[in-house]
């Protein structure tokens, strides 16, 4: 194996290792957690390596980005998650190669996705991005909903052909009550999707954590986590 291949393999084992780890000490069984890995800055021949290490779902920010590299590993089974801040203009592009879009945070968007996904004949699981910071008809510095929009967007997607809906995501907030408290965060949305499920029992997907914060998000019930420096290395400032 090359040497990113080496590599790619450890950080890959120490990611597992503390995945397994947070199950065992929440009592949860290791396979109700589904790792992400976020691809985002990194080659395509990077996502090559870790389909051959067995990852199968990865997940890129950028459209610009994410469409040449979803292109050259056509090959490869893998489900592509984006989970980046999404422009109307940018939906049909990503509708051509997303299977899960995460980042879902206006009315608008599931109607531009909706119509896309349906041109593509494809479709499109789709979680709703709360940002728990966000106050009512707000929306969060990183993107996302406020909390009280959840259930206006849910019942959006749940009419829109051509897409369904799957849950909620969540980056941890860096500012207001949340700010340096990612259990409390994140078993807030916990909440937000037990409320989400009494309505649309199918959108059971909760993906929360990343690198720094994952075993916060295990022990608060996450059902997918979002790693990528802790793969990947550390990535370059975009600024
Ligand atoms: C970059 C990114 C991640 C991964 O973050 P790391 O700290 O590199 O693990 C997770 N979620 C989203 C939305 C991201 O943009």
């Amino acid at each position: 194996m090359t040497d990113r291949g080496t590599e790619l393999a450890e950080n890959l084992a120490k990611v597992e290792a503390r995945i397994a780890g947070a199950c065992a000490a929440a009592g949860r069984a290791r396979e109700e957690v589904t790792l992400v890995v976020v691809t985002k800055t990194y080659p395509a021949s990077d996502v090559r390596i870790l389909h051959e290490l067995g990852v199968r779902e990865v997940a890129e920010n950028r459209d610009q980005d994410a469409a040449p590299k979803a292109a050259a590993c056509q090959d490869l089974s893998l489900t592509w998650h984006f989970v980046g801040q999404l422009q109307t203009n940018k939906v049909r592009s990503v509708a051509g190669y997303a299977d899960v879009v995460q980042s879902v945070d206006r009315v608008r968007l599931v109607s531009a996705l909706s119509a896309a996904a349906v041109r593509a004949e494809r479709e499109l699981v789709c979680l709703i991005q709360v940002a728990l910071d966000a106050g009512s008809g707000e929306r969060g510095a990183r993107g996302g909903a406020a909390p009280d929009a959840i259930e206006e967007l849910a019942a959006a997607l749940a009419d829109a052909p051509g897409l369904r809906p799957g849950g909620l995501m969540t980056v941890a907030p860096l500012t207001g009550p949340y700010a340096g408290r990612q259990q409390e965060a994140f078993e807030r949305l916990l909440e937000f999707s037990s409320r989400l499920r009494a309505d649309h029992p199918a959108a059971n997907m909760v993906s929360a954590g990343m690198s720094a914060d994952l075993e916060a998000a295990v022990t608060a019930g996450a059902t997918h986590v979002r790693v990528g420096t802790a793969i990947l290395g550390d990535r370059p400032r975009l600024g």
